[in-house]
Parts: structure tokens; C-alpha cells; sequence
């Protein structure tokens, strides 16, 4: 032991992490200390309503059995044998997936940005093979598809242009819904085009589906590839298991992550056989397909299933949104919007930092993707009574803060 717990209080852990970490983020003071259910508690013993679940990624809630006993089982059985050997896990979560999704081949990595960036490589290879060296890929605006140097170059924020430079070249932006830009921005260079369905970190905007239906007839045109990055959207949070399954439109590849794991670092790159193309060597890494890994995906969409919680998300979203429609009569909310239990709405004002901060001090997690918006995306199981609760303290938070159309940032 480094520190004597009984030593510690809250402020002497805060102290420690001013000196420890490397300084990425500005985090709120306190520790968190343990979860269960649609709950956290701090080292303070103050209990948070969790309409943030880590992200979209907790969909099962905090500490679920079935994800404890699958890890505690797979840990005794084989914690890793090494990418280089195929394992039990593997293989029937490659199955299961394929099989729910209409994709015939996965890969599995432990990020979301590490299943794009493969299936930025996969994009390339195809070009270099199929499309005479084609290499460029179309992404839309307002997206997000991770931090590494590929992923960051992909998402295209105009915060992060000058930053690492030189990025990786060959990413090309397009408006979002709009069907002359992505076909003017479609080239003999152009291998692939790569997008959400409903952007998540971008503020909740989802696809229209004429916008879709014309980017699949452009792809098969063109012989592009076309990539749904459902990191986000997939395992239920839009009330389907799957984004795509709204629109009844399919990918030629789609990566998942976040609630694959339900909290556990899983992700994965599923593809129609047309584009098995890796060779041996393309595509790998220590973590890649591991077995912990497999069991607790595994465990995860099996309890998604069994629960049937895309259908449970589809009806919570729909309450939560009417619950937000009344208090925007009250506080002047705008743009209730969102799939199931990814949602999001504007504040009459850009204070939304704000109402995060008052939000926590009241015992509830909201989160702030822009200075107006508000995302909420609990933990699938959220039931009415959570939902009622997260409406109570944000009318009060609201009513608290006496918005006002126009008001400045605190
Ligand atoms: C979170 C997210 C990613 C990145 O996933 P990480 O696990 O943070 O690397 C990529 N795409 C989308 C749509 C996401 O929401």
C-alpha cells in the first residue's frame, strides 16, 4: 500500500491527484467511490443519479452480476493466451455478433478508436486492392470518432486542426444531411465514407433516412465502402440492438464499443465478407480478441437480450423526452431530441456548464457536449421512477438558475 486508507479523507485524495496525474481533464472534486445500479457514491458517501453512465458505456448499470461473475469465471479459466491462439470467447462472441447484426466476420480491440482506426486501415486496404489505390475517406461534420492521430484526423473538430500536426492525410468533410456535398465531395480518390447515425458527442443529430438511402446507392455506385461507427448507438441505447436496424439500412462494416462492454475496455470491427481483406500482419495488437475481453461483451449483450432493453430504452426515451417537453414549458428548454435513451436538449441559454455543476451538486450526472446542450444517456435499465427523479432535481436545478433567453455563461 502507498497510502494508509484510514488516513486518507477526500481532500488528502484530491491533493494526491493535483500531484499524480498528467492534468487531461477538468474534473469536479470529489473521488468516486463505488456503483450499483443506476447509482454512484463519492468517498464523501454522496449518492449521484447516474444520466451519464460513463458515456453511454454502463447500459447494464453499475456492478451488474452477470458482468462481475463472467470476469471472475473467464479470469480463473484463461485471462490470455495471446492473439495469436483462437479462444472459446472469441469465437462465440464473433458469432453472436455476426449473427445479430447481419455482418458476416468480427475483429475485437479494446477501444472505440482502435476499432475505427481499423476500420480507417481496412478502408485503405480496400482502396489499395479494389479501387486502384483510392484512399481518401468522407466523414461528416459535427461526428466524433476518437482521439488517436487517424481517429482525431477523421472527426474533423475545428478545435483540434493545428493540434499533432501533421495528422494523417486523406479525410474529407461533409455537411451532415446533405446529399449534393457528399456527392460533390466523392471522388476517384474516395475509398470509403464513415459515419453515425445519430452523432453522440456531437449533440445528438440523427441521419435523415432519404440522406442514407442516397449515400448507400452512392457507395454501391461507386464501389465505396460504407462504414456506421455505432460505438454509441449500438447494444440498445437507441432502442434498437442496433442504430442501422431504424433505418433498415445496412453497412458494409460497423464498429461498436461503449456499451459492448457495459464498462469493461472491449470494441469491435464487424464486416461483410466482401471485405475480409486483412492479410496476416495488417491488422493486430496484444489486446486484440482477447478472452476477458469476449466474456464480459458476451455476458453483456446476452442480459441486454434477456431484459430486452433496446425495446425498454425505446419506451424510457419516449418518457423521458415528455417529461422534458413539460419543463421546457417552465424553463424554456429547446430541441427535446434523441433515439431511445440517447437524448439531448438546448438550454434557452449557453449555461449548460453550469447546469452540469448544479446538476452534481444536487446528486444528478448530466452531461454537456456543447455550451448550450444537455445529453442524457443513462444506464438501459433506468426505470420511471429514475426517470421522474432526474425530471425533479432538474426542474429545481432549472427553476434554481432562473433562465433567462440570451443569458451569458456563469
Ligand atoms: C466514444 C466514441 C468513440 C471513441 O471511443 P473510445 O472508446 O473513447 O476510443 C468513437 N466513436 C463514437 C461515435 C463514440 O461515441
Amino acid at each position: 500500500m502507498i497510502f494508509q486508507e484510514e488516513e486518507m479523507d477526500t481532500a488528502a485524495w484530491l491533493a494526491k491527484a493535483g500531484e499524480v496525474l498528467l492534468s487531461t481533464a477538468d474534473r469536479p472534486e470529489l473521488v468516486m467511490a463505488r456503483g450499483e445500479g443506476m447509482r454512484l457514491w463519492d468517498t464523501d458517501g454522496k449518492a449521484y443519479l447516474d444520466f451519464v453512465g460513463g458515456w453511454a458505456v454502463t447500459c447494464l448499470g453499475h456492478a451488474p452480476a452477470v458482468v462481475q461473475e463472467a470476469l471472475v469465471r473467464q479470469a480463473g479459466e484463461l485471462l490470455m493466451a495471446g492473439p495469436g491462439f483462437y479462444s472459446k470467447p472469441m469465437i462465440e462472441l464473433a458469432a453472436l455478433l455476426t449473427a445479430l447484426s447481419g455482418m458476416d466476420r468480427a475483429f475485437f480491440m479494446s477501444s472505440g478508436a482502435e476499432a475505427n482506426e481499423g476500420a480507417i486501415k481496412l478502408a485503405r486496404k480496400y482502396g489499395a486492392k479494389r479501387l486502384g489505390g483510392a484512399h481518401e475517406i468522407v466523414t461528416v461534420r459535427g461526428g466524433f470518432h476518437g482521439r488517436t492521430l487517424a481517429t482525431m484526423a477523421a472527426t474533423g473538430k475545428p478545435q483540434w486542426a493545428g493540434l499533432f500536426a501533421p495528422k494523417p492525410e486523406g479525410f474529407v468533410h461533409v455537411p451532415l444531411n446533405d446529399s449534393a456535398a457528399l456527392e460533390a465531395a466523392v471522388g476517384p480518390h474516395s475509398c470509403a465514407v464513415m459515419l453515425e447515425l445519430v452523432q453522440g458527442e456531437g449533440g445528438v443529430h440523427a441521419v435523415d433516412p432519404a440522406y442514407l438511402q442516397a449515400l448507400r446507392r452512392l457507395c454501391d455506385e461507386r464501389g465505396l465502402m460504407l462504414i456506421y461507427d455505432e460505438i454509441q448507438t449500438g447494444i440498445g441505447r437507441t432502442g434498437k440492438m442496433f442504430a442501422f436496424e431504424h433505418y433498415g439500412i445496412e453497412a458494409d462494416a460497423m464498429t461498436l464499443g461503449k456499451g459492448l462492454g457495459g464498462g469493461f475496455p472491449v470494441s469491435a470491427l464487424l464486416v461483410k465478407e466482401k471485405f475480409d481483406l486483412f492479410e496476416p500482419g495488417d491488422q493486430g495488437g496484444t489486446y486484440t480478441n482477447g478472452p476477458l475481453a469476449a466474456a464480459a461483451a458476451l455476458a453483456v449483450v446476452r442480459e441486454v437480450m434477456r431484459l430486452n432493453l433496446p425495446a425498454h430504452a425505446a419506451a424510457m426515451g419516449e418518457k423521458l423526452r415528455s417529461g422534458l417537453a413539460k419543463l421546457a414549458e417552465r424553463h424554456g428548454l429547446q430541441r427535446i431530441r434523441g433515439l431511445g435513451l440517447l437524448c439531448a436538449f438546448d438550454l434557452p441559454a449557453p449555461v449548460s456548464a453550469a447546469f452540469t455543476a448544479a446538476c452534481l451538486d444536487a446528486g444528478l450526472l448530466v452531461n454537456a457536449p456543447g455550451p448550450r446542450t444537455t445529453r442524457l444517456v443513462p444506464p438501459l435499465i433506468a426505470g420511471e421512477a429514475d426517470i421522474e427523479r432526474m425530471l425533479e432535481i432538474a426542474d429545481d436545478v432549472l427553476g434554481g438558475m432562473q433562465l433567462q433567453a440570451g443569458e451569458e455563461s456563469a
